[in-house]
């Protein structure tokens, strides 16, 4: 006997939510012994509008990290909706291993158009930005070994970089906490901290690479850390004097975060491969690009046993390459990246006021993303002694202040969704004011 579906999902109440949740789901980077635990009450999203998020008791949150990272124009955007319920009524999903699909290749010239440069002119579509890497990877793998340069395996990565999950991403990632159990020998990487570090390492071993990888202008998940102005353009030329590939991961910078469509545009640098997901959808859906030239694209042409052997089921969804058209339209027609210098000068001025407060450590800004570093204090009478765990007290407290946001460690990110108003900027920083105060 099948079981029948013995609820719908929105005639539950909190509690019986929270009871299934509890029972059956592995929630992600998360210790479930407590979440499990029976004092912890769940957040339950259910609602959003712009850059507010509703719970299910009715309570309203400035959505202080963008739905980690992700939602650019706000929730609910009329002109997304739209185009998602369009392809809705068409198909939602259609194989795009042998067929094609009207939204796809549209969205294709879209990012070819706005991508920086004139070199990057074909996209290869998936679903997530540790797949966008992937590709990456697995294209200059392929590359290397179809133009018999067996002698560049290696790739250049950098300390407390984070370029995803899957296997092949976290090894190029330098975040111990998240990919020390899987660190493997494959794919074959050297880790530097600065581009003196690479340049010490002479052209000998400048030789043996195949691609450098680096998050431009700012690494988002080591907390919101900002290169060195002027990093990425030095890391392009030791790139191209030294005939390894560039490859930018903007998962996150991508898409107005940094304050231009892509961040890498600062410092006049294209890339061979420029992967994008979060933002790429507005926020919407699954959805990832990585853009590569038509140096990297050629070399795979010809006999069957040069094809690029890599997909997925959902790659290049309709219902996502829709969003993704939408949210472009949106940067357009609503005028978004002349909106944000404002939005960032106010919130450079909300993290200067913070800047003196006495658990606060640092604060680091690139455009519109954000970390508020703390640092525990140990005096008689404070809540919490050290620097323990205060990012995520912090943050749990500034929820009753109307601002969700998660902590890397201890730092507290607050990352906007691109139509953020300047008194939300400043309502959000008043909250992690009035939270740090607490403890
Ligand atoms: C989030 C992120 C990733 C991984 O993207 P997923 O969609 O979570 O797989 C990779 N690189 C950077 C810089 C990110 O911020």
């Amino acid at each position: 006997m099948t079981p029948t579906l013995d609820h719908e999902p929105w005639s539950l109440d909190a509690a019986e939510i929270e009871k299934l949740d509890k029972q059956y789901v592995w929630h992600p980077f998360t210790q479930m012994a407590e979440w499990e635990a029976d004092s912890f009450e769940p957040l339950i999203l259910t609602e959003a509008s712009g850059a507010r998020l509703k719970d299910i008791h009715g309570r309203e949150y400035i959505d202080g990290n963008a739905s980690i990272w992700t939602n650019v124009h706000g929730h609910n955007h009329p002109r997304i909706n739209a185009a998602i319920r369009d392809q809705l009524q068409r198909v939602a999903h259609t194989s795009f291993l042998g067929s094609t699909h009207p939204a796809a290749p549209v969205l294709a010239r879209e990012l070819v158009r706005r991508a920086p440069g004139q070199g990057l002119t074909r996209v290869f579509f998936s679903d997530n930005g540790s797949t966008a890497n992937e590709v990456a990877l697995r294209m200059a793998l392929q590359y290397r070994q179809l133009r018999g340069e067996a002698e560049r395996q290696q790739f250049v990565a950098f300390e407390s970089a984070y370029h995803g999950d899957t296997v092949g991403a976290a090894n190029l990632s330098g975040i111990d906490l998240f990919n020390d159990r899987i660190r493997g020998p494959f794919p074959a990487v050297r880790r530097v901290a600065s581009i003196d570090e690479l340049r010490d390492l002479g052209s000998d071993f400048a030789g043996t690479v195949n691609a450098a990888i680096i998050e431009p202008l700012v690494r988002g998940p080591a907390g919101i850390r900002p290169w060195p102005a002027g990093m990425l353009r030095e890391l392009a030329d030791w790139s191209q004097q030294n005939g390894v590939l560039l490859i930018l991961d903007e998962v996150m910078t991508g898409f107005g975060r940094t304050g231009t469509m892509f961040a890498c545009e600062q410092e006049g640098v294209t890339p061979d491969f420029l992967n994008l997901a979060k933002g790429i959808t507005g926020g919407y859906l699954p959805l990832a690009a990585t853009l590569t030239t038509d140096k990297i694209y050629e070399a795979f042409l010809g006999d069957r046993n040069k094809t690029l052997y890599y997909g997925h089921s959902y790659t290049a969804n309709p219902l996502g390459c829709a969003a993704a058209l939408a949210s472009l339209a949106i940067f357009d027609e609503e005028h978004v990246l002349e909106s944000l210098p404002p939005k960032i000068k106010a919130l450079a001025a909300s993290l200067g006021q913070l800047t003196g407060l006495p658990n606060v450590a640092e604060v680091r800004q690139c455009g519109l993303a954000s970390g508020i570093e703390l640092r525990g204090l140990s005096e008689p009478g404070r809540r919490l002694a050290g620097a323990s765990r205060l990012g995520a007290a912090v943050c749990d407290a500034a929820r009753e202040f109307g601002l969700l946001t998660r902590p890397i460690g201890n730092t507290v990110v607050l990352l906007f969704p691109l139509c953020i108003s300047e008194d939300e900027i400043r309502t959000a920083c008043q909250a992690v004011e009035q939270a740090s105060l607490l403890f």
